[in-house]
């Protein structure tokens, strides 16, 4: 049975049950985070929460939880849930009003929810056994305001479903000077000469977890130099590898753009390095 936590209490999930007029579900006026958890062990449970902070800050949700409550909410759907490989979903929404109004209302109890679900087991550092994303393009028909982790998802929903409905795991979105911002749900990368290369942190992408960790830990080892700078359309297009990073993914390799291969069409060198120093760095966040 899956154990979820609403407002306090811990409940099998489809007890789970909220106001329609909660603003998470009639505004998408809410925050969210998924911390991903590998046999009990979570993965970057600070940073997580500390960007969950952040997003409640920028939308002027008062929300009077600690860290220490927070882990204690994850340790508890870890252990209700069995300690396999886990997403454990947190959800802080601006809560349920007395009517539907676009103004922020006053005296709202915000609304939390977390529950745990079950991911692909981390990637494992051999090439032969990586799986091989494809993706789509797309020009990003988003908001200017995506380093919020905004509970709002309708524009990274369309955007992943032009890449799935063409039969790909994901589509990397360009702005509207063609630069790379992100993929629907994940930060984006290329390779080329070595050097790993992804968009610097503004309101066109999320700040994800994944990246920060990925960023540090390369850095900190130095064998593979790593710059934050635009990336061009033409770049993606002649990169010699690309990647998608995110919490249930770690590092994902791309093998395939728009039916094209990535340079060789296999997975790559730098990939196999990153992946092997994430796997023994990941902990340490
Ligand atoms: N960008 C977007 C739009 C996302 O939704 C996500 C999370 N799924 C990411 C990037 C990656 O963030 P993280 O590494 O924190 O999971």
């Amino acid at each position: 049975m899956n154990i979820a936590f609403l407002n306090g209490s811990y409940l099998p999930l489809e007890e789970a049950k909220i106001s329609p007029l909660d603003r998470g579900f009639l505004f998408g006026d809410g925050i969210y985070e998924v911390v991903p958890s590998y046999a009990g062990k979570m993965v970057g449970f600070a940073p997580h929460i500390e960007r969950m902070n952040s997003g409640l800050s920028a939308i002027g949700i008062n929300l009077d939880w600690s860290q220490s409550d927070w882990q204690d909410l994850c340790t508890q759907l870890i252990e209700k849930n069995g300690s396999g490989n886990l997403g454990i979903y947190l959800h802080v929404s601006r809560g349920a009003d007395s009517k539907r109004f676009h103004g922020f209302p006053e005296n709202v109890t915000p609304t939390v929810f977390a529950f745990a679900f079950d991911i692909a087991p981390p990637p494992i550092a051999d090439k032969a056994l990586a799986k091989k994303y494809t993706v789509s393009t797309g020009r990003d028909l988003r908001w200017e305001r995506c380093q919020i982790k905004s509970t709002a998802l309708l524009g990274n929903v369309l955007h992943f479903q032009q890449g799935y409905d063409q039969g790909n795991d994901e589509t990397l979105l360009f702005n509207a000077d063609n630069q790379l911002t992100e993929a629907s749900s994940c930060n984006a990368y290329i390779v080329k000469n070595g050097v790993v290369i992804t968009p610097p942190l503004n309101n066109q992408l999320l700040p994800g977890i994944t990246r920060q960790l990925l960023l540090d830990i390369l850095r900190r080892d130095g064998s593979i130099p790593v710059e934050e700078r635009i990336v061009t359309m033409d770049e993606v297009r002649n990169a010699d590898e690309a990647w998608i990073t995110s919490s249930s993914k770690e590092i994902g390799a791309v093998v395939e753009i728009d039916g094209e291969p990535v340079g060789n069409g296999e997975v790559g060198d730098i990939w196999l390095a990153a992946q092997t120093l994430y796997t023994a760095g990941k902990y340490n966040y």
